[in-house]
């Protein structure tokens, strides 16, 4: 079985991801991550985000490789393990402006499908039921309101150290959010068979017992005994 949730950065996308996969045995896998890591690539490089070429030349000889080391996905660049550094505001906002460059999609393309075809993946993304997984057995849009989105991130940075305040937050994902569903390359808009899911308001505990209600629906199983 192959599970696609889609939706909007701060939706809680990587939480309800990893709670699937922990509970029905399946391999988690944040694509967001190689968006991030291409991201960090171009920012220490000091390239500017509107600099489309400079990014697409610093493609040339990077490696970016997802690994699993105690269950956990971990992110590589040309070898190093950068997933500490990736989750900062200033490289979510290089992230998306990375990934409105067709020459890093499809750099990223076979890392993604490669998982795809060994089975067995709940994905989180923005294209994963659109482009990258159109034949995945269940697809979920998970969204909230971008104000529930902005508390539950600034929360998550203030607790790793990162010095945001509320507003800042609620602008970058503003922006973001506005980049990632126009950009004209596998824009982030939910797929004609996604269920529409919104957790404004809801604990984790609540996404993950509605997320399993679909999942039963759609492939006529019943998980219940996960809840
Ligand atoms: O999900 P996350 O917030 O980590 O994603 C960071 C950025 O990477 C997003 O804002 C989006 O622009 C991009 N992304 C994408 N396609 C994906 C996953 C992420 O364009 N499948």
């Amino acid at each position: 079985m192959n599970i696609a949730i889609d939706g909007p950065g701060g939706s809680g996308k990587s939480v309800l991801a990893k709670n699937i996969a922990r509970k029905l045995g399946l391999i988690y896998v944040d694509t967001g991550a190689l968006y991030r890591t291409v991201g960090l690539n171009a920012c220490r490089r000091e390239i500017a985000m509107e600099d489309k070429a400079g990014i697409v030349a610093s493609l040339e000889g990077i490696t970016v490789e997802l690994r699993y080391e105690n269950g956990e996905q971990h992110v590589y660049l040309c070898g190093e393990d950068v997933s500490g550094f990736i989750r900062t505001p200033e490289i979510s906002m290089y992230a998306s402006a990375v990934s409105s460059v067709p020459e890093v999609r499809a750099f990223l393309d076979s890392t993604q499908r490669s998982l795809v075809r060994r089975g067995g993946v709940v994905m989180d993304g923005r294209d994963i039921g659109t482009v990258i997984m159109p034949d995945a057995d269940v697809k979920i849009f998970l969204f909230a309101s971008p104000e529930h989105r902005a508390e539950r991130r600034t929360e998550e940075l203030l607790a790793r150290g990162e010095k945001v305040t509320y507003e800042e937050v609620l602008s970058d994902i503003n922006k973001r959010d506005r980049a990632d569903r126009e950009r004209e390359t596998a824009p982030a808009v939910p797929a004609d068979d996604a269920v529409m899911l919104d957790n404004s308001g809801f604990m984790p505990e609540d996404t993950f017992a509605a997320a399993i209600h679909i999942i039963n629906e759609k492939t006529g199983s019943d998980y219940d005994d996960v809840l």
